[in-house]
């Protein structure tokens, strides 16, 4: 058995042994657990959640309609669901047009007016379910849907992950490209469509955007190595069918990682976990023991976090709390 030596920020000098060092990273776990607990319990997200349920989920060809005519598009609803959030679509604002299915009841004698009714009910071109009642489809018509960004009115009410503000660890960043290239993967940094950065492993390619203050930049890589560490793109149809056990992964190992150096990451990684996870906590619990594998692989690879003494790092952090 090993132990490991190291002296920390306050000149203190403390040995640790490899079972206190996975002692720690998973009580580093145990933190996410607790803090998605915390959150999804909260009336913030109770809030985010009702309004949510407010949109509708839209079949695949509508989202391409979407994508085609507001590219730029994030949140779109129909005039009338806008107005049940507290908002109205701006005068003038051109509607993005979908297909909202029409449907029918056959053999009633009430048929027309149902279906009368029924097409001026729904605005929402959706996979409205025309399971209820023997309804059938009888074709589509053209709707008009309008992106948040044409509306006006109360804000609502999102829990969303914050972006890290600040700088990053010193070192940090290079040891984490170190493992990412030592994986056969090519370091980019530029636009990401949106998103804060990915992995492609067709391309062998990992990319984070760079329009954003270091501590997120390199928390965003220790997520895409996670990712790597995790073999999430190892096996793609996992990944694709199982994204939300890898997301909740891959963040998880960034927040380990990042809170071993003294980087708090709480405020993007609870959201972002809680986003993917939901209500199930149980998700974010089995994480733990690959989590903590994968993290622990990372941090060995570490020089920015001394003799990687992970214990150390995360005895100083708190410390420092
Ligand atoms: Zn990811």
């Amino acid at each position: 058995m090993s132990t490991s030596t190291s002296t920390s920020a306050t000149g203190k000098t403390r040995t640790s042994t490899p079972e206190q060092r996975a002692e720690k990273l998973a009580e580093l776990h145990e933190q996410i657990t607790d803090g998605v607990a915390a959150l999804v319990d909260s009336d913030a997200w109770r809030a985010m959640l009702d309004t949510a349920a407010k949109f509708h989920t839209y079949s695949l060809g509508n989202v391409l309609l979407v994508a085609l005519q507001a590219p730029q598009a994030t949140r779109v609803a129909g005039f009338r669901t806008w107005k049940s959030l507290g908002r109205q679509v701006r005068k003038g604002e051109r509607g993005i047009a979908i297909l909202a299915p029409c449907t029918y009841r056959p053999k009633a004698s009430t048929a027309a007016t149902d279906s009368a009714r029924e097409q001026a009910k729904d605005e929402r071109g959706g996979e409205a379910a025309p399971a209820n009642g023997g309804k059938q489809l009888r074709g589509f018509r053209v709707v008009h849907v309008f992106d948040v960004a044409q509306t006006d009115g109360e804000a609502l009410p999102d829990v969303a992950p914050a972006l890290l503000t600040g700088q990053a660890p010193a070192g940090l960043w290079d040891d984490l490209a170190g493992q990412v290239t030592g994986h056969g993967y090519t370091l980019e940094r530029g636009d990401c469509s949106g998103a804060n950065g990915y992995t492609d492993p067709a391309r062998r390619v990992v990319r984070v955007r760079d329009d954003v203050d270091d501590a997120q930049a390199v928390k965003t890589l220790a997520h895409e190595l996670g990712h790597i560490e995790c073999g999430h793109v190892q096996d793609l149809p996992t990944y694709l069918t199982c994204r939300g056990r890898c997301e909740v992964e891959a963040e998880s190992v960034a927040y380990v990682v990042a809170a071993a150096h003294g980087l708090d990451a709480s405020g993007y990684t609870f959201a972002y976990v809680a986003g993917w996870a939901g209500t199930d906590l149980a998700r974010v619990r089995q994480a733990a023991e690959t989590v903590t594998q994968a993290a622990r692989t990372i941090l060995a690879g570490c020089s920015s976090v001394s003799g990687a003494d992970t214990a150390t790092a995360a005895d100083d952090l708190a410390d420092a709390a």
